[in-house]
């Protein structure tokens, strides 16, 4: 049995009390390599989207756990065998790390959809089963760094190392459970540092089984750490005066505020904020080959997901018809039961969520336009679910085409010329993702390269796993994925040589590593 479980959140018990004891004693944040007591803090009930019960609590760390676990962090960085370990050993690491996470992979996918709401089909592909791959690409990815080189050029000799940047702060939003916390802790790992992870409280899921297999897979005490809570945790967190980089996904409006944080306090700072993004559709595609790709685009997960394309751009000439067949599409979702495997979309995560998309696709309407499907709460007899929703007649200025909704609504907009395309496309504050469908990748190519976004797919949906994923504009600051991913959680040292001091040549970089 795994002991994340029954260390840290308990489920109510069968009558439906939802004070339970705490089985362990109120253990509930990972410091210093152990369960540890909170100190201070709350309590969060975990609401059940599907059947809206309360399916179990977790704690809310306050600032003393928190001060706990960024110190246990940084006495890590100074004397645990972690800041003299070679890249080989946090690779051997992060491998075991994985390979614990996979072998708990249902466990957790059947914990993540009854608090998130997601198909259990959905969840132990594209997240769970996901995971191992996106191991193994960060590790790709800084096995290709060089860490250490000398540059000895007409201006110096200067021996140059990357070296990590101290003591990570990491926060995580529900939508992408274990994916996101992976995509925070193995690279900050990898390079060397120590992390303080903080997932949403509705989805610590991941977190508790990571902070277990850091301790199963033999990293230091105080490498890893974990504390549960939502925005009190997280600004203890931010604010922290040991905290070096902070790492955090989630809304533009949070990222705004812990950019500026970040900034007054000169922390590095990486941030994977909301979308809008846009999907442009040339008149030369082949609609039922690409309607598959628009529609996951849009309506996987519920919508709730950064990435979705939630604007789809047309032109005029196939407007009614990617409007009918994208109708059709949304039509053929089966709405239900998340453990139910003919289910292919789950409810929204909250009843909060589930209002807010339903006000979005009101404000829609009464600015005039029509839902060729969907545009209501489903009339399931529970749950927090909307109907997969096409809105016609969106024009861009409208709120639908520039609010982030996170629900399963695409915005189709039409337009008369590439030229118009682009400047619809660019009309938003976002620019995290998108696509370019047509007929002619190299077409596609050159409407997407005047897209200012992230990315820009071609001809399909998504990205890459070591391609570089990050925002431009409100969608945020840096790159997580691929080489680039190490940007943030690596500082260059430089050791500039006396001129003529043939030594620098003779170093054996590798003791330095
Ligand atoms: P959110 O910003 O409300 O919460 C995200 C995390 O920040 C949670 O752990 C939360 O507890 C914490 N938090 C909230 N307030 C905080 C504060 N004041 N200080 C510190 N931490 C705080 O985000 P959400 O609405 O739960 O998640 C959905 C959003 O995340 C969407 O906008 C989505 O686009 C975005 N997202 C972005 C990416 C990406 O890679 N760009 C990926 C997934 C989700």
């Amino acid at each position: 049995m795994v002991l994340f479980l029954s260390r840290l959140l308990t489920e109510p018990t069968r009558e439906g009390n939802v004070n339970v004891n705490w089985s362990d004693g109120a253990t509930s944040a990972f410091i210093d390599g152990s369960w540890q007591d909170v100190r201070d803090g709350g309590q969060h009930e975990i609401v059940n989207p599907f059947d809206e019960s309360v399916y179990a609590t977790s704690v809310l760390s306050g600032e003393t756990d928190v001060d706990r676990a960024v110190l246990s962090a940084k006495k890590a960085l100074g004397a645990s065998a972690w800041s003299r370990s070679t890249l080989a050993e946090r690779v051997a690491a992060c491998r075991r790390l994985g390979a614990i996470l996979e072998s708990q992979s249902d466990e957790l996918a059947t914990h993540m959809s009854k608090s998130m709401g997601a198909p259990l089909s959905y969840l132990k592909v594209f997240m769970l089963g996901s995971v191992p791959g996106l191991i193994e690409m960060y590790i790709d990815a800084v096995e290709s760094l060089s860490l250490q080189y000398v540059r000895s050029d007409r201006h110096g000799n200067t021996l140059i190392t990357r070296r990590p940047v101290g003591v990570v702060a990491a926060i995580v939003p529900w939508n992408a459970p274990l994916r996101s916390e992976i995509k925070k802790v193995v690279p900050g790992l990898l390079a060397g540092n120590a992390v303080v992870l903080k997932p949403d409280p509705q989805t610590p899921w991941a977190a508790l089984a990571l902070a277990e297999a850091a301790m199963e897979a033999g990293i230091p005490p105080g490498v890893l750490n974990v504390v549960l809570g939502g925005a009190h945790t997280g600004e203890a967190l931010i604010s922290h005066p040991l905290v070096n980089k902070i790492a955090f996904t989630g809304s533009t409006q949070v990222g705004r505020m812990i950019g500026a944080k970040a900034g007054d306090a000169l922390k590095r700072v990486q941030l994977e904020l909301g979308g809008k993004s846009a999907a442009v559709v040339l008149e030369d595609v082949d609609v039922s080959e690409i309607v598959d790709s628009l529609a996951a685009g849009v309506f996987a997960n519920a919508g709730q997901m950064c990435v979705a394309n939630s604007r789809i751009l047309v032109h005029a000439s196939r407007y009614s018809e990617v409007v009918d067949a994208l109708s059709a599409q949304a039509e053929g979702y089966t709405l239900g039961d998340p453990f139910d495997q003919d289910t292919t979309m789950g409810p929204l995560v909250s009843q909060r969520q589930r209002d807010r998309v339903l006000g979005f696709i009101d404000a829609g309407r009464a600015e005039g336009v029509t839902y060729a499907a969907g545009g209501a709460a489903a009339k399931l007899p529970q749950g927090y679910f909307v109907e997969p929703t096409v809105a016609a007649g969106v024009e861009s200025s409208m709120t639908l085409a520039q609010e982030e909704i996170f629900g399963p609504v695409a915005s189709v907009i039409s337009f008369d010329s590439e030229a118009e395309a682009i400047a619809i496309a660019n009309d938003s504050r976002y620019g995290l993702g998108g696509a370019v469908y047509s007929s002619d990748s190299e077409r596609a190519l050159a409407v997407a390269s005047h897209i200012r976004s992230g990315f820009v797919s071609i001809n399909r949906f998504g990205i890459d796993a070591s391609g570089p994923f990050g925002g431009m504009g409100m969608s945020g600051i840096g790159r997580e994925h691929g080489p680039e991913s190490f940007e943030s959680y690596l500082e260059y040292v430089a050791y500039p040589f006396k001129p003529g001091d043939d030594s620098i040549g003779n170093i054996d970089l590798g003791a330095l590593q």
